[in-house]
């Protein structure tokens, strides 16, 4: 199963696509998880990422699009994926068909994760007294927010007009969501 995973930062798509793959056995592709471990080993991609990122502002289309090109055409894409954090635009959206469509394994579903934004920042708020990410302090969650609900949340709609878009309730309980997920699946 090829699946793109939407909704806003905190939303609990990396902890439902990490579900899910096991499930699927697919591999699960976060663009997040990608940059953050490109900040890490401080390659080229990652110095020049670092800086976007800590502002919560999105990294260049360019920049993520030759990271998501490489992934995506690994061996492991063949049997699908759950991808995360990508598109994060229309522009996005328009190169991701492009990559997807000369390999031959575009998207079959999109799942969107749908958590109004004060729970949203409650969650994250949380999440940075846990994990201690550097983009989750308030002034960056907001503005992480803000860049969702200006370029992501359109991207819906690009897969809305496919067909292939399910809006997924995304509060409740890590199993609840989980159970309405595999729902739209099947
Ligand atoms: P969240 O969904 O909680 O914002 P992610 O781990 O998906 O967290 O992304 C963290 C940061 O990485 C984003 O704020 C952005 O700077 C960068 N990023 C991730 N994916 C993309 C993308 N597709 N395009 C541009 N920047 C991205």
């Amino acid at each position: 199963m090829r699946i793109v995973f939407l909704g806003p930062p905190g939303s609990g798509k990396g902890t439902q696509a990490t579900l899910l793959k096991e499930r699927l056995g697919v591999p699960h592709i976060s663009t997040g998880e990608l940059l953050r471990a490109a900040v890490a080993a401080k390659t080229p991609l990652g110095l020049q990422a670092k800086a976007a990122m800590d502002a919560g502002e999105l990294v260049s289309d360019e920049l993520v699009l030759g990271l998501i090109e490489e992934r995506m055409a690994s061996d492991d894409t063949a049997k699908g994926y759950i991808l995360d954090g990508y598109p994060r635009n229309l522009a996005q959206a328009e190169a991701l068909d492009q990559v997807l469509g000369s390999l031959n394994r575009p998207v079959q579903k999109a799942l969107a994760l749908m958590v109004d934004e004060e729970q949203i920042v409650q969650r994250l708020a949380k999440r940075a007294e846990m994990e201690g990410r550097s983009d989750d302090t308030e002034e960056v969650v907001r503005n992480r927010l803000a860049v969702y609900r200006e370029q992501t949340a359109p991207v819906a709609d690009h897969y809305r007009a496919k067909g292939i878009l399910v809006d997924i309730d995304g509060v409740g309980t890590i199993e609840e969501i989980n159970q309405r997920l595999q729902n739209a699946l099947d």
